[in-house]
């Protein structure tokens, strides 16, 4: 690691670039007095940016059995797909993983980054889409800046609150609309149209009332008879908490206990996937948009939020166009870049696109051959 750089300008930078070229490179989230300086101190602490970081890794998506790996340093055990917290037949927790990202993956981190956007910094933080800049990271996922002066004096305990509160952690529907009111059994909840988690909570129960089964129902309320309930009358359920204003105790047989295990079920599919260490340094390293990304050969590209939706970064950020390349590959998935697909395979000698060769060298899976 090459640190505390300061660069005078663009040109200086993209010159030194050239002349070191890293396989990483990266800048401080963080404004400095002097950025150069060699300890913290010393470079006089402005303030820093609010980051988001949207890893496929850190999301359990179905497509990682199959292109993950994982095997037990202590046992052997070995398995397929998003790896346990520990191992499931000796218990350690020392587990060597294999992960692979693929389109599925890169969709559903996509689908993170406008949820982020769309339904917390836009509406509940009051940021305006130019204020958001987005980057895919080269990799696996997308950083999110919000490059709003207010935040920027955000210490790490303010940042700890907005890491939390879009994960979704801490939440009690009970400090969003849900009271019991006099009469016993009764009581009142949020607004669909309300701001913030309130209308988050009401628009989730709908939305998990309108589509889930009685069995999944039982086990979330942990009761046959109120999922019974709820299920025989649920177009009723659906009318009275769409309607303005909202019905929440209008049909016997469940309470607001039941409610509220229904609202932090169904609420955690809106809760976003960020890894909040990023959020919560305020001086996080961040991969320099426009440069390759070590471990793919991709390039981080910086995006406006109109092109993110049709963003394919398996095509967008491929660096190296034409050419080929003989590699000798250990062993992939099925893996795509560009328009090339191939895998799974290992122990094969084979001719691909330059950036696919690259990609599978970079993430240590080949071996170039002349
Ligand atoms: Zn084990
Ligand atoms: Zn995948």
């Amino acid at each position: 690691m090459i640190r505390h750089l300061q660069f005078a300008s663009a040109r200086a930078l993209k010159e030194y670039l050239e002349v070191k070229a890293p396989a990483n490179a990266y800048y401080s989230s963080a404004y400095y007095d002097t950025p150069s300086a060699p300890d913290m101190v010393g470079k006089g602490w402005q303030g820093a940016d609010l980051v988001f970081d949207i890893d496929a890794d850190h999301i359990p998506t179905a497509c990682k059995a199959d292109h993950d790996t994982w095997r037990c340093l202590d046992c052997g055990a070995a398995g397929r797909g998003f790896p346990p917290a520990a191992c499931p037949k000796c218990g350690m927790k020392k587990l060597e993983t294999e992960t692979w990202v693929c389109e599925e993956c890169l969709k559903v981190a996509k689908e993170e980054a406008f949820k982020l956007i769309d339904d917390f910094m836009i509406p509940d933080f009051g940021v305006s889409q130019k204020e958001i800049e987005i980057c895919f990271s080269g990799h696996r996922g997308y950083h999110l800046h919000i490059l709003d002066e207010r935040l920027r004096r955000l210490g790490s305990d303010g940042r700890r609150e907005v890491a939390d509160y879009v994960r979704g952690v801490g939440l009690d529907p009970r400090d969003h609309g849900f009271r019991e009111i006099a009469r016993e059994g009764a009581f009142l909840g949020p607004d669909m149209r309300d701001g913030g988690w309130r209308g988050r909570i009401a628009r989730a129960i709908y939305a998990y009332i309108s589509k889930c089964t009685e069995d999944q129902l039982r086990q979330v309320v942990k009761s046959a008879a109120v999922a019974d309930t709820i299920c025989r009358n649920r177009a009723k359920f659906l009318e009275n908490i769409a309607s303005d204003p909202p019905f929440w105790g209008g049909i016997k047989g469940y309470s607001l206990e039941s409610v509220v295990r229904i609202a932090l079920a169904a609420a955690a599919e809106n809760a976003c996937a960020i890894d909040e260490r990023v959020t919560l340094d305020v001086k996080r390293l961040i991969r320099h948009p426009n440069t390759l990304h070590g471990k793919t050969a991709l390039r981080a590209v910086r995006l406006d939020y109109s092109e993110l939706e049709s963003f394919d970064p398996l095509r967008s950020a491929v660096a190296f166009r034409g050419g080929s390349i003989k590699v000798y590959v250990k062993g992939m998935p099925r893996v795509r870049i560009g328009d090339h697909e191939a895998g799974p395979a290992s122990s094969v000698e084979m001719e691909v696109p330059k950036a696919f060769g690259l990609y599978l060298i970079c993430k240590g899976a080949a071996e170039p051959r002349s």
